[in-house]
């Protein structure tokens, strides 16, 4: 059977190589859908605790809220020429005239500084958060706008996962959904 929880958070983000108007800073009511598929345990009747998936789940949305989704490190990269090593807060910190701490508390921790913050892009990041605290998903999805709306599958995610971080990684993701 299958299980759908909905969160619902708050995020800007700037798609700098977008033809349009995505390339100019702007926010949504980001909804994620989250999808777990399983047995219905005879005892507890359940697949699992709706609680369970929350537990999980909250902690790296809460980590998304009222933030900004990466990309400002490729703004300046496309506009400087300035390769990542050179990127810093401080040097964010220098260009903008604030200070450092302030636009620490704009990023979603543990998401990389150039981080390209399309929805796809983050449906992969917010898999891999999952998978690598061994929470098994089997569908996520992602709604951008009222209108826009993508899903990634755990076939497609597992081959892009392998891909960049390795069959170790992968192992020992899959090791864990398989305990469960
Ligand atoms: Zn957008």
């Amino acid at each position: 059977m299958l299980l759908r929880k909905t969160y619902r958070f708050e995020a800007s983000h700037v798609l700098p190589r977008h033809p349009g108007k995505c390339s100019r800073l702007h926010g949504h009511s980001w909804v994620l859908h989250v999808e777990t598929e399983g047995q219905v345990n005879e005892e507890t009747g359940f697949v699992m605790d709706y609680a369970e998936m929350s537990a999980v789940v909250k902690p790296l949305v809460e980590k998304l809220d009222h933030r900004h989704l990466g990309a400002w490190c490729v703004f300046l990269k496309d506009r400087t020429k300035i390769d990542d090593s050179a990127i810093s807060d401080s040097l964010l910190a220098e260009i903008w005239g604030a200070d450092e701490d302030y636009f620490s508390s704009w990023k979603v921790p543990g998401l990389p500084l150039d981080f390209y913050p399309s929805s796809e892009n983050l449906l992969f990041w917010i898999g891999s958060q999952l998978a690598e605290i061994q929470f098994r998903w089997s569908k996520l999805a992602l709604e951008e706008t009222c209108t826009s709306y993508a899903e990634l599958g755990l076939d497609e995610f597992m081959v892009w996962y392998t891909n960049k971080n390795g069959f170790p990684a992968a192992q020992f993701v899959l090791e864990g959904w398989m305990k469960k």
